[in-house]
């Protein structure tokens, strides 16, 4: 094992501080990363809190890892020291699956292994990219395009797959119109990778005061949600919404803005449970979903999408010591539009 800096919560209610954690030592199949960036997700902030569950503390969370190759097992092939990676919120899965096999271990059907949080094989929690330093199975480990800016690469690991699946899933492309609700790590992310897919993109913003940033992102139209007339205005307008929200919605004030036969595709994810009228989905035959993540493969596909379209996420860096301010303002919607930690800055652990 080996002791790394990291930075913890102690528990559900108390600010993340310095620390250290236990890292194991690179097996024959393992990548030891050296740790550059790492995003912060909404997801980091609805688990160390237990919105979705109880957790075990002290918890290291990050699922937006951006790092450098400082060691390879005996029998890695796909990497070498040097090399420029990214790791995003799955670490494992059973491999063996029919959806393992069709290359979607998102859904394993044993389960994948979580950054963090998670149950790894050897019994342990799996402890996140907040730290110095990430042991990861290279089959898990994505290779990061040389033209991206490092320090803004982290966010495509899990804000820009899991845009960039359901928008693919979907068939979004040119002649589509798709609207992004929230416009935060994930929203802007959808804008540009809808932007890029060629369709005609509409953001659903609680209000206008990011419209600028919208539209340069690549947004065709941009109104607020607090004006109720912005849902008139706009029945039976899309083909697709892509509702990126981390709070309940009335989803059948969203729904009716859906043509026919299209869908209201769910990535936010509340710990609340949302009602829903059946009567919504009747009218033009639509259709409610959600979507997690997305596979490995595809996560590679996007990163060279992204390479290919000149497309990088909008990064605040902070130092380590920043972590705490920076939820409470993700937790605002003042994000703009993805807080990325400096790791080199991460204090030692007491
Ligand atoms: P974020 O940066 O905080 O963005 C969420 C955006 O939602 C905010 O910027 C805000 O946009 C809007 N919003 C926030 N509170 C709202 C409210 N009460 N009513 C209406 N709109 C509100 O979060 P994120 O990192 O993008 O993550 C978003 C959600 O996706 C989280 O729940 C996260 O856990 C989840 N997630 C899911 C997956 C998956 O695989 N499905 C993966 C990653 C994250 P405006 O200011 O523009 O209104
Ligand atoms: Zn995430
Ligand atoms: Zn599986």
């Amino acid at each position: 094992m080996r002791t790394v800096n990291a930075y913890a919560a102690p528990s559900a209610t108390e600010p993340l501080a310095p620390t250290t954690i236990e890292r194991r030592e690179p097996g024959p199949r393992d990548v030891l990363i050296e740790i550059a960036y790492a995003g912060i997700c909404h997801s980091d902030i609805h688990t160390v809190r237990g919105q979705w569950g109880p957790q075990h503390y002290p918890l290291t969370v990050g699922h937006e890892i951006a790092g450098t190759v400082a060691e390879i097992g005996s029998e890695v092939t796909r990497y070498r020291v040097g090399d420029r990676v990214g790791v995003g919120c799955m670490v494992n899965s059973c491999r063996e699956c029919d959806n393992c096999r069709a290359g979607e271990e998102q859904y394993c059907l044993n389960g994948n292994v979580g950054t963090y949080a998670s149950l790894d094989r050897d019994g342990t929690i799996t402890q996140g990219g907040y730290s110095t330093h990430v042991v990861v199975d290279e089959d898990f480990v994505l290779r990061l395009p040389e033209s991206i800016p490092f320090e803004r690469a982290a966010p495509l690991l899990c804000a820009g797959i899991t845009t960039y699946s359901p928008l693919r899933h979907w068939g979004v492309g040119p002649g589509t119109r798709v609207a992004v609700v929230g416009l935060g790590g994930l929203g802007h992310m959808a804008v540009k990778i809808a932007h890029a897919l060629g369709a005609e993109v509409t953001v659903l913003s609680q209000s206008l005061r990011k419209k600028d940033d919208g539209l340069a992102m690549g947004a065709d139209h941009y109104y607020a949600t607090s004006d109720p007339e912005t849902f008139e205005r706009l029945r039976n307008g899309f083909d697709l919404i892509l509702n990126t929200v981390s709070a309940p919605l009335d989803l059948d004030t969203y729904l009716r803005m859906l043509a026919l036969d299209a869908t209201m595709v769910n990535v936010g994810a509340p710990p609340e449970p949302l009602p829903l009228h059946v009567f919504s989905l009747f009218g033009n035959r639509r259709s409610v979903a959600g979507s997690s993540i997305g596979g490995i493969r595809e996560t590679q596909e996007m990163l060279d999408f992204c390479a290919e379209h000149g497309i990088a996420p909008e990064t605040e860096l902070i130092p380590a010591s920043s972590i705490n301010e920076a939820y409470e303002r993700v937790l605002g919607s003042d994000v703009r539009y993805r807080f990325v930690i400096d790791i080199a800055t991460l204090a030692p652990g007491q």
